[in-house]
């Protein structure tokens, strides 16, 4: 699951645009019948609560741009970064590294009243409906299609044909549903640990 995260390339459009971030350290709950989702705890390296993933689900699972809050201490809680990411930050650091402390505060002060709401233990996470995950994979591989189509080539500096636009979109589309449909049984099975 970690490895999934840093290699896929998809991944660094949640990570960058949208700011969701996964902890580096996460614990998983054994021997119970909870669905794998409900089974995951962070734990805050700085006060050592134990987090329900409910603390950054729904609308909170975005804009973690310097890391998950911890809203027991306020700390920041280290997350794991995707391999592309990364080197878009690199090539980009001249960038926003001069503003970073900047933002970086701003984004502090706006956590607190974020997780003013979260209760630290579980409300069940609501499952994800088939709507909601059709949709996700679509968007999912929308992006893929962008990526492959337009910002590759480009780089490559090869030929765009409507062809092969044609067939890249359905590919991707297709590759964006079954990705989809994977991390919705990930995210419910019982039976990994
Ligand atoms: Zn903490």
């Amino acid at each position: 699951m970690y490895l999934h995260y840093i290699i896929n390339p998809g991944l660094a459009f949640n990570e960058l645009v949208l700011g969701q971030r996964i902890a580096k350290v996460g614990l998983v709950e054994k021997n119970t019948d909870k669905p794998f989702i409900e089974r995951n705890y962070v734990p805050c390296p700085h006060c050592n609560t134990l987090h329900g993933n409910q603390v950054w689900s729904g609308s909170r699972s975005f804009g973690n741009w310097f890391g998950l809050y911890c809203p027991n201490c306020k700390g920041i809680i280290p997350c794991i970064r995707n391999a592309t990411s990364f080197i878009v930050l690199a090539i980009s650091s001249p960038l926003w590294y001069p503003f970073k402390n900047t933002l970086k505060k701003r984004w502090y002060k706006k956590q607190e009243q974020r997780f003013i709401n979260v209760q630290s233990f579980s409300e069940p996470t609501q499952p994800t409906t088939m709507k909601q995950l059709i949709l996700g994979g679509l968007f999912f591989g929308v992006i893929m299609f962008l990526f492959n189509s337009f910002l590759f080539p480009v780089l490559a500096d090869e030929e765009i044909s409507i062809d092969k636009l044609a067939v890249s979109l359905a590919i991707c589309l297709l590759g964006g549903l079954l990705f989809s449909l994977f991390m919705k049984w990930y995210a419910t099975s019982k039976k990994i640990n």
